[in-house]
């Protein structure tokens, strides 16, 4: 919102209803020059104008509400536990984990317990077409690895978590913290899926005050 369509919001909060003309006099300016900031107030749903009474003050429009709670989700709030494996284990042990822990994708850490990949549904079903010896192959083999792996950070929103998932393809995104001793490599603190932000959706839709 500009400066001046702040005014005049304030303008008729105070003394509406009130008409253009009046509200003009109020700035100085000529009816003409606010006329498309009053059509602006009005379209985003601040403003009420009814004929020969004047512009009333509407509240804040609804979807000026949402945007500002959507603006407000923080990762660090949503995110949950990531589900592991080390780098060392076999394809058809990420495969029993998948299912035990009911989850599509999991992460890989290092030694160190550092990220060094991701597998998902997929990369274990393209890993199972045809091998039979699932027990002898590493994950490590299999996954999508740094520095490919698109991260988060806790202090990241939600909708850029959202964006980052419909413009990369992907199902899940881990959250990290840049490790102290190297900044390239990464401790995994959590993790985003689809599923993250389809619950705050949801948490969204529901508020009664919205
Ligand atoms: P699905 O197996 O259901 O297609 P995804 O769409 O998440 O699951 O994965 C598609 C591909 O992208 C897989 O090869 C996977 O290893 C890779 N991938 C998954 N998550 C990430 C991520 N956060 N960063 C980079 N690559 C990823």
């Amino acid at each position: 919102m500009t400066k001046r369509q702040e005014q005049i919001l304030q303008i008729v909060k105070d003394e509406g209803p009130i008409t253009g003309e009046n509200i003009a006099e109020h700035l100085n300016l000529t009816r003409a020059t606010l006329r498309p900031d009053l059509s602006i107030l009005t379209m985003s749903g601040y403003l009420d104008a009814r004929p020969r009474v004047g512009y009333f003050y509407a509240g804040r429009p609804t979807s000026s509400v949402i945007a500002e709670r959507l603006h407000k989700l923080i990762v660090n709030d949503y995110k949950a536990v990531p589900i592991v494996v080390a780098e060392s284990a076999s394809v058809y042990d990420a495969i029993v984990t998948l299912f035990l822990e009911d989850v599509g994708t999991l992460f890989v850490v290092n030694q160190k317990g550092l990220l060094a990949g991701v597998v998902s549904r997929k990369d274990l079903l393209r890993a199972s077409l045809g091998n039979k010896g699932l027990e002898s192959i590493p994950v490590s083999i299999i996954m999508t690895r740094m520095p490919n792996i698109v991260t988060c950070t806790p202090e990241e929103t939600l909708l850029d978590t959202a964006q980052k998932l419909i413009e990369f393809q992907i199902d899940s995104l881990p959250v990290v913290r840049p490790n102290e001793e190297d900044p390239k490599t990464f401790e995994l603190l959590g993790r985003i899926t689809k599923t993250t932000i389809s619950r705050a959706f949801v948490e969204l839709g529901k508020e009664t005050n919205v």
